[in-house]
């Protein structure tokens, strides 16, 4: 019976982050740790993000305490797909699931010496490129961050917006980014369908790569994509039913929070590619565990479109070597499991 271990971690941002959806200080995450006979110990964390996701940590910390009785109930032999769908029979809720998920994968990478990225595909990335992501509310804020990243290396970067100034912050960004960056908008679903439509008209001008989110819900994604030349991004939409078959975006960003994991984004990533959408990654800030799992995921679906992974830097933590950002992409991990 293997054993299991819960932990709960909290890492305040280094500066609070505004968005759409309100200003996020700190991020709780509650870490699940799975240890086999053989002594090998995989990790997984959940990252509940309550304004975003709906669920509130005491929920997913509730769905941990019991995974972890299944869990422990299971043969050694068990296959990690039937436990995790025990789990989720027990309790579909796919943040908490993510931790199992995450879990079994390190644990497996671990067991035959190979990074998850491996165990997921025969030809993964070897890097996978990622934004930064400007949450600044002012000109000076937001063109200083550009910069920044254009310093870096990073070959795109994200620009929040449904703030107040869009145009002043987009025009900003542009000048400090200059014409090569990929310039890339979060509305966070801020805005209806008229008001997204006039938006993007007036500041693709600027030279965007898509806009995510910018409407919520399908029949609005859809009408918005119909009415702009730029493409379009579904982002908190591709949790809502149908969305990933529905063929209303350009791209859809899945989240291993949102997903349930690694095999869960897998599986949405098949669903979305058949739609003929392109698929990227992102992550709700997550800590450590859920980066690393989130760029082997990306390295093994082999996704072009910068991804929104470049999150820990966010946080008051210490960021693991194998997951630092050069040149605006991270390496894929090469130590076994997640690697981190
Ligand atoms: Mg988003």
């Amino acid at each position: 019976m293997p054993d299991v271990a819960l932990h709960h971690e909290v890492l305040r941002l280094r500066t609070p982050l505004v968005t759409a959806f309100g200003e996020l200080r700190e991020r709780e995450l509650l870490i699940l740790e799975l240890t086999g006979p053989d002594g090998v110990t995989g990790r997984g964390e959940s990252a509940p993000l309550t304004p975003y996701d709906g669920v509130p940590v005491e929920v997913a910390a509730e769905a941990l305490a019991v995974y972890a009785g299944i869990l422990q109930s299971f043969d050694d032999d068990t296959p990690g797909a039937l436990m995790l769908e025990a789990c989720r029979e027990a309790a579909d809720i796919p943040v908490a699931l993510a931790a199992v998920d995450l879990a079994l994968w390190d644990r497996a990478g671990k067991r035959s010496g190979r990074p998850v990225a491996t165990l997921l595909t025969d030809a993964p990335l070897d890097r996978v490129p990622v934004n930064a992501t400007i949450g600044a509310a002012d000109r000076a804020g937001a063109a200083s961050a550009a910069a920044a990243a254009r310093e870096a290396g990073y070959g795109c970067v994200k620009l929040k917006v449904g703030l107040g100034d869009d145009a002043g912050r987009v025009a900003a960004v542009r000048a400090a980014a200059g014409p090569e960056m990929h310039l890339r908008l979060d509305a966070n679903g801020a805005w209806d369908v008229d008001e997204a439509v006039r938006m993007i008209d007036a500041l693709s001008p600027a030279g965007l790569e898509l806009v995510e989110e910018p409407v919520h819900g399908i029949d609005a994604i859809r009408a918005v994509r119909e009415r702009v030349a730029v493409r379009i991004a579904m982002d908190e939409t591709a949790g809502d039913f149908g969305a990933l078959i529905a063929g209303g975006a350009d791209a859809v960003c899945l989240k291993i929070s949102r997903c349930g994991g690694i095999s869960g984004l897998l599986a949405q990533a098949a669903l979305v590619q058949a739609g003929g959408a392109e698929v990227y990654v992102a992550s709700t800030f997550d800590g450590p565990l859920g980066v690393a799992a989130a760029v082997h995921v990306a390295a093994a679906l082999r996704v072009t479109a910068a991804c929104g992974l470049a999150t820990l830097q966010h946080l008051d933590v210490d960021i693991p070597e194998a997951l630092a950002v050069r040149d605006g992409a991270i390496s894929v991990p090469t130590a076994p499991g997640l690697g981190v």
